[in-house]
């Protein structure tokens, strides 16, 4: 039986993403789908890079680029440059390009150089030589390719989130779901626990057959109500607070965002068109919050500025059950993984659609939400194990932090088994399709990562001919002459 009412609570990124796609998906259902927000606790106001998925809900709600790119102040975004994560790979910087679909080409001739590389032998590795994205953000160039290009291209974008929610929640009410703006202060359960209303400061009570805990890392549903437990990943990532500024538009407009390892942290750098968002994330646990905004200042040049610093709690890890009962966490209130892969919207994206997808099948009943849990569930563990790889294998001798980091033991089996193979030159893309742990971040991802590190044995004395796919495939003058299609995004 379909439910009649739906209530989402909260209005950040995750509730208007929700709202929006479960009224699409379900709008020939007679079906009220209702957002609560309160007026008095804000949003988290920070979350501005994103996959290529982002480009996918768009295209799924049917909201063209030029009805929201401008309103929301985006960027294209084609790639992620880690900058002094390893100083001992070859590389100031590597980065980690979103793959496209003429980078077909180039994976495997990419995949097989790595090997060769790790057999001693000396070839080209360099990740963003071989991933079309790669030269898009190397030349400042636009993803979007004229009518006769015959290739797909990927690629995110960079927003302000506060103008995205704003623009997400106007296109729900288009759709039909009603926004209220109450605070919520009690829960009401059926006697199976289960969540029956809720009840609002103004006494309103607003009962639903469905719930969505959209509360950020309040989760006043899922963990508060319904006592979820929380699992924390601060085991594996230590960072747990970040402290954000806002500087002036980057007039070459970069397409990629920049994550900087510093002393106990990384900084992600963000061009929008009217600013750019900069943000350290940190472990408390190495550096107080007061030394990483000056620290953070310094490496901004601000130092002599009176801007005001944001700080920020990050709360890392995933709810044991991310559907109980009548309620789904989704967001923050479900769990998070840091920002360095910008994964987090992805995951609400992958949450909703998976979500939708059970709950068809399951007749819209609770009957696959073991199955729904394990999906999800696994889907943060690998996006997770994807992370604390940077981590693991950084090779900085700067700080305490970085050396913890190298030297943490707590990592997961399926990353474990994942660097072994590598490291035993073994084959890691068919490890990986094997294991299925490709599902979040694919093999050429992997490559980028270890092969970015440098994480490479010293080259042999013998060097046997050449074996480079690179100039062998002349891979360099065919993305030389991809690149001609593709438009200047200075402004
Ligand atoms: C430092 C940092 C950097 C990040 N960078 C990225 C990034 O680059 N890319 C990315 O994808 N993600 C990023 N994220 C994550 C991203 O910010 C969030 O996933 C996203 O903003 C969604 O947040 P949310 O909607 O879950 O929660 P919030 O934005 O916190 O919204 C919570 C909502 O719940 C409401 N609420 C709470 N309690 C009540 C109550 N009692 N009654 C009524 N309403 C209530 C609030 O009013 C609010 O509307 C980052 C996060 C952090 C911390």
């Amino acid at each position: 039986m379909n439910p009649q009412r739906i209530v989402i609570l909260g209005g950040g990124t995750a509730g208007w993403m929700a709202a929006n796609l479960l009224a699409h998906r379900w709008r020939e259902h007679p079906i009220h789908i209702t957002v609560v927000e309160s007026p008095d606790i804000g949003i988290i106001g920070v979350g501005e890079g994103s996959t290529p998925s982002l480009k996918r809900f768009f295209a799924d709600l049917n909201i063209p680029e030029s009805d929201w790119m401008e309103r929301c102040k985006a960027t294209y975004k084609v790639n992620i440059e880690f900058a002094g994560w390893s100083p001992n790979s070859q590389n100031a910087s590597y980065s980690h390009p979103f793959i496209s679909q003429l980078d077909t080409f180039s994976e495997r001739p990419f995949q097989v150089n790595c090997y060769t590389r790790r057999l001693g032998l000396d070839v080209e590795t360099t990740p963003e030589k071989f991933l079309f994205n790669g030269w898009l953000a190397k030349h400042n160039k636009h993803p979007i390719a004229p009518d006769h290009f015959p290739f797909n291209v990927e690629y995110g974008y960079h927003f302000d989130s506060g103008l995205l929610g704003q623009f997400l929640a106007d296109h729900a009410q288009q759709l039909g779901v009603e926004h209220k703006q109450r605070t919520i202060e009690h829960v009401q359960q059926h006697p199976d626990d289960s969540i029956a209303a809720l009840v609002c400061d103004n006494g309103e009570v607003i009962p639903a057959d469905l719930f969505f805990d959209c509360t950020g890392f309040r989760s006043v549903l899922l963990q508060q109500t319904l006592g979820v437990k929380f699992n924390t990943f601060k085991d594996n990532l230590y960072n747990d607070a970040a402290v954000v500024f806002p500087t002036a538009v980057d007039q070459n407009q970069p397409v990629e965002t920049q994550a900087t390892a510093l002393s106990n942290g990384w900084a992600w750098r963000i061009p929008l068109t009217h600013r750019t968002g900069n943000g350290y994330v940190f472990s408390q646990d190495f550096i107080s919050a007061d030394h990483a905004e000056t620290e953070f200042r310094a490496h901004l040049g601000l130092l002599d500025s009176d801007i005001e610093a944001r700080h920020l709690q990050m709360n890392v890890g995933q709810v044991s059950q991310h559907w109980y009962k009548n309620c789904v966490g989704l967001g923050l209130s479900q769990g998070f993984i840091e920002p360095l892969e910008a994964t987090a919207l992805h995951l609400v994206q992958t949450s909703v659609e998976r979500f939708i997808e059970e709950y068809e099948a399951g007749h819209f009943s609770n009957k696959r939400q073991d199955n729904y849990n394990n999906i999800i569930n696994e889907n943060f563990e690998r996006v997770r194990d994807y992370i604390v790889a940077h981590y693991k294998l950084n090779t900085r001798d700067d700080s305490e932090y970085w050396r913890a980091n190298r030297n943490n033991e707590h990592i997961s089996k399926p990353l474990l088994e994942l660097l072994d193979v590598w490291f035993r030159r073994g084959d890691l893309t068919q490890h990986l399709k094997e294991n299925g742990h490709a599902s979040h971040f694919s093999a050429t991802s992997w490559h980028c990562l270890l092969s970015g590190y440098g994480a490479y044995p010293p080259l042999s004395v013998n060097q046997p001919g050449t074996g480079d796919l690179y100039s062998d495939n002349q891979l360099d003058a065919f993305f030389k002459g991809c690149l001609m299609n593709f438009k200047s995004s200075r402004v």
